[in-house]
């Protein structure tokens, strides 16, 4: 690597690290993403640049290929659809990093390195987890979009069956270490694949966005992995920035839902439908409809709104906003409370209510206020379901117990909008259906809030 090149690709680093701490913020996240695209256009001009590359013909043939798809996908794809598609490009991530394994162990001549036992270890490492990172996101894209069951797969062993063959696999990367053989590196790679496909059989759909996020940290430490191995200090930075930042967020998400992340990978958790039920024992929930909502609405002086995944499917989101500024305009105190699990990914609240303009000020996290929504007049719940049920503070025995979740209970009046009594993605009742103070508003959350914004008009 010349000076130049190394300097280059210092620059880039740089360039990921600012994208990443701009992505943390919705107000700076466009800046963000410039960052992230100055960065990669600079990472790859260099790399294009450099004298070991000898057909540009096949480079810009797939560089072009992948950006027209790539561009296509991205237009047409739904916000909703947004964890299926990382999972299928995390799939190509670990792909792509057994691809270039295999090639530079089958020709190290081409990529200017010589195969000692530390490449090989590198190696071993950086196609083993792509392997592993290939399978499972092709599982959990398959999930998420309904192609394979959302349902928890499992057997009895097969928790036994993944020890026995990950520690196989740790003795069959010492035996390629040792005799640099073509036969043990093909075993780890279909060790890993099926490795990928065990582990992620057993996680049901509802702990899916957080496998996700898991994946990505994988198909990170796989490019750093492989970066060791072809002595690319970019790769291996990138690599280390995503695999990090992969596993922060899957953190996150399980510190959201109060689990631990090995309760997450055991599976078993939720994927199952409690179904449209119309009361839960001799409880009736009340019906109200949309005048209702506006005549206690133009009754309150403080309403806190609070969005969930129904919100996203609606795209309620400008027509809520629209709602909220009629609100404010009539003098009543309009809040938005965003849940950190609220949705299917992190910040998948905060960046609809983005797209729809909401001001930033208007915009609460859960710790700043939950003890808002005792002097509220009204929570309005437009979607959201798990993140407001009590029987995650209640119910010892609920699969949500110890999730923090937004006490809308509290207010004076519930306004919860969703199409039916039906479970959320836990699949389980929400018992605040059926409380006195709350008044179900069943319908699709854009036409409802539609509806509330003309009686309120
Ligand atoms: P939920 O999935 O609990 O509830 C969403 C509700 O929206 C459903 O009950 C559904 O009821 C309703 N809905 C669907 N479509 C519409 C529509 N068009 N109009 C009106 N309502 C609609 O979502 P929450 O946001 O409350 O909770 C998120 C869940 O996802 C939690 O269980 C969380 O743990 C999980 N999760 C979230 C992650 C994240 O990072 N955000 C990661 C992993 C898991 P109905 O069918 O009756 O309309």
């Amino acid at each position: 690597m010349t000076g130049f090149t190394g300097f280059a690709y210092l620059i880039s680093s740089i360039c990921f690290i600012m994208a990443l701490r701009g992505l943390s913020h919705p107000e700076s996240a466009q800046k963000g993403v410039n960052f992230g695209i100055a960065g990669m256009a600079l990472a790859m001009v260099t790399t294009l640049m450099m004298s070991s590359v000898s057909s540009y013909f096949i480079i810009f043939c797939g560089i072009g290929a992948g950006g027209l798809i790539g561009t296509t996908i991205a237009k047409k794809i739904k916000m909703t659809a947004l964890p299926e598609l990382m999972a299928a490009f995390h799939s190509l991530v670990g792909l792509a990093a057994v691809f270039v394994a295999s090639s530079a162990f089958l020709n190290p001549e081409t990529y200017g390195i010589t195969l000692g036992t530390g490449s090989l270890i590198e190696m071993a490492f950086g196609v083993s987890i792509g392997a592993i990172t290939f399978t499972g996101s092709l599982i959990a894209w398959g999930k998420l979009q309904g192609t394979i069951s959302g349902q928890p797969v499992s057997f009895e062993g097969q928790h036994a069956l993944n020890a026995v063959l990950g520690l196989g696999m740790i003795l069959i990367i010492l035996l390629f270490c040792l005799t640099h053989s073509a036969f043990f590196f093909w075993v780890i790679v279909a060790m890993a694949l099926l490795l990928g496909v065990l582990l992620i059989i057993p996680i049901g759909g509802a702990d899916m966005p957080v496998i996700v996020s898991m994946l990505n940290s994988y198909s990170g430490w796989a490019a750093a992995g492989i970066g060791f191995t072809l002595q690319n200090n970019l790769l291996i930075v990138t690599g280390a920035l995503v695999g990090a930042s992969g596993a922060i967020l899957s953190y996150i998400m399980c510190k959201g839902m109060n689990r631990s992340f090995l309760n997450v990978i055991l599976g078993g958790f939720g994927g199952e439908s409690a179904g449209p039920a119309q009361d839960l024992g001799d409880r009736h929930a009340k019906i109200g409809s949309a005048e209702d909502a506006a005549f206690i609405m133009k009754s309150a002086s403080k309403v806190i709104i609070v969005p969930g995944y129904g919100m996203a499917v609606a795209q309620a989101q400008h027509v809520l906003r629209e709602m909220g500024d009629i609100l404010q305009k009539a003098g009543i105190d309009v809040k938005y409370a965003i849940h950190p699990v609220a949705g299917r990914m992190p910040g998948h609240m905060n960046v609809l209510l983005a797209e729809a303009n909401v001001p930033y000020d208007d915009v609460f996290e859960q710790e700043d206020i939950n003890r808002d929504f005792a002097q509220a007049d009204v929570a309005y719940v437009v979607g959201a379901n798990d993140i407001t049920n009590p029987a995650a503070k209640n119910d010892p025995t609920s699969p949500i117990y110890g999730m923090p979740i937004l006490d809308v209970e509290n207010a004076k009046t519930v306004l919860f909008i969703k199409r039916s009594l039906g479970s959320g993605y836990a699949g389980i009742d929400n018992p605040l259906f059926y409380e006195d103070n709350t008044l179900m508003l069943l319908g699709d959350a854009k036409k409802m809030t539609e509806d509330i914004l003309k009686a309120l008009e």
